[in-house]
């Protein structure tokens, strides 16, 4: 999402502070706690903690006192140590918050704003594709994934044999990003040579609440695909109680998301095409005009 710009972020967080689209959920993981804050009408921030240090990092934190207000309320907080600020794009409703953010954090001038896009608020660390971070025992790679922006990254963060992928608007649960400055070939090499290559049970965890939507689309694609239904089944239920329907797992996307699914015959029946960059290009005109009601 770019459509609101800049100029309105300041009224945007007023009205949308105190006010959550989902409950705030901890995925309590061996290695690393990844907690999942709602932010703005269907955005997500991400607050990653190394468990063993305590150093931590946000993702796209655009409405920085719900980060700081989720620190606080979390047990021996004073452990929580924010290293970083990890920038999926410049969007403003991902990045917007990167300055406030720092004016929130005592000592911030030790942090990084890590990025692979000048456009990125108070960027100071650009990085690039392969670039590896660490963050107590847990180690950051940036996978450079260009289309929805030119400068788009996705984290993925790995300990031992967990790893978590921070993907921003590039990969959705049951969807894929806008190709606002790409190609249909370059969103084919993020969902299926640098996504689609990871192990199946990475988690995604993503920019947006688009489940339900994206789904429908997904059920239109292929009817007959019963994984389908049962993603919307558990999203129904999900949003029903207001929780987040984060996260997938790679494996799971594959069995349901179109946009990884376009080297698949079913799919390719219903584009009638069968080479998968023009799938995936097909794919993705259908479905920004397609209305779910
Ligand atoms: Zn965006």
């Amino acid at each position: 999402m770019n459509l609101i710009k800049q100029p309105v972020l300041w009224a945007a967080r007023s009205i949308f502070r105190n006010r959550f689209h989902s409950e705030t959920i901890s995925e309590q993981h061996a290695t690393m706690d990844v907690h999942v804050v709602s932010a703005l009408v269907d955005n997500y921030m991400y607050l990653i903690v190394d468990r063993q240090s305590g150093d931590a990092a946000v993702v796209d934190p655009v409405e920085p006192e719900k980060v700081i207000d989720l620190i606080q309320s979390i047990d021996n907080s004073n452990r929580i140590n924010i290293r970083t600020i990890l920038a999926t794009h410049h969007h403003w409703d991902h990045s917007g918050g990167n300055h406030k953010m720092l004016q929130l954090i005592p000592g911030s001038s030790e942090i990084s704003v890590v990025g692979g896009d000048d456009r990125i608020d108070a960027i100071n660390h650009r990085v690039k594709n392969g670039d590896k971070l660490s963050l107590g025992r847990l180690c950051i790679e940036c996978l450079h994934t260009p289309c929805h922006t030119s400068g788009h990254v996705c984290y993925k963060v790995s300990c031992d044999n967990e790893i978590s992928i921070f993907t921003g608007d590039t990969l959705f649960v049951g969807g894929c990003g806008k190709f606002f400055e790409g190609t249909a070939q370059q969103m084919y090499d993020a969902l299926i040579k640098t996504l689609g290559s990871l192990p199946d049970h990475s988690k995604i965890y993503c920019g947006h609440e688009y489940t339900l939507s994206n789904l429908k689309f997904a059920k239109h694609v292929e009817p007959n695909n019963g994984d389908i239904d049962e993603k919307i089944r558990f999203a129904e239920e999900c949003r029903h109680q207001k929780r987040p329907t984060i996260p997938s797992t790679i494996g799971d996307e594959r069995r349901y998301n179109p946009f990884m699914r376009v080297e698949s015959t079913s799919v390719q029946q219903h584009v009638k095409k069968d080479d998968p960059i023009e799938v995936m290009a097909a794919l993705r005109e259908e479905k920004n005009n397609f209305k779910t009601k």
